[in-house]
């Protein structure tokens, strides 16, 4: 099984790039975001109070998270691999999705982090917004807010994979054929 973590701040670009990898490697794409937006907008008791946070931009408790993800993994039992995109966004997660890939007997293989400096990120942000209907993607406080948390929550991550030898950062300007090859190089060495 071919399990990645696809990692980086709002707007970096993770969405397309796993479009482009679930084609080629075939995996099932586990988006913590999207999971939750089609709970909000299932109305669902875990969807009104995520909601209540992903209003303010800030990130959902981990314990409400690492269940959904737990759930998820073990319903996809056969799946050829996993891209984990959105997902770990604390230390508290990346231990636990450890635990809940050990208990199936499996593994990361890469951490990918797509690196895009924060001017870049608002303005791709903001043009989403126009057609992606997200209102955390309309409003310029509220992205800033998503950013803060990234900065302050979730850049550790990228260290506790790096200390398994697990991270690589990929430059997220660019050619988005370009950024892929260098995803999928990383990959597969
Ligand atoms: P995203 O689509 O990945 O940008 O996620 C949208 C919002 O969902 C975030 O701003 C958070 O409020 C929430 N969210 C998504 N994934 C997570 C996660 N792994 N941990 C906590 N909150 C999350």
């Amino acid at each position: 099984m071919l399990n990645i973590v696809l990692f980086g701040p709002p707007g970096a670009g993770k969405g397309t790039q796993s479009e482009k990898l679930i084609q080629k490697y075939g995996l099932v794409h586990l988006s913590t975001g999207d999971l939750l937006r089609s709970q909000v907008a299932a109305q669902t008791e875990l969807g009104i109070m995520a909601k209540q946070y992903m209003d303010k931009g800030l990130l959902v408790p981990d314990e409400v998270m690492i269940g959904m993800i737990d759930h998820k993994v073990k319903e996809n039992k056969s799946a050829k691999g996993f891209i984990f995109d959105g997902f770990p966004r604390t230390v508290a997660q990346a231990e636990s999705l450890d635990k809940i890939l050990a208990n199936n007997e499996l593994s990361i293989k890469k951490m990918l982090a797509l690196e895009v400096n924060e001017e870049e990120l608002t303005k791709r942000i903001l043009l989403r917004g126009q057609t992606s209907g997200r209102t955390d993607d309309q409003n310029e406080e509220l992205i800033r807010a998503r950013v803060k948390e990234y900065q302050t929550k979730t850049a550790p991550v990228a260290n506790y994979y790096a200390q398994q030898n697990k991270f690589s950062g990929i430059n997220g300007i660019g050619e988005i054929e370009e950024i892929f090859e260098n995803i999928c190089k990383a990959i597969e060495n």
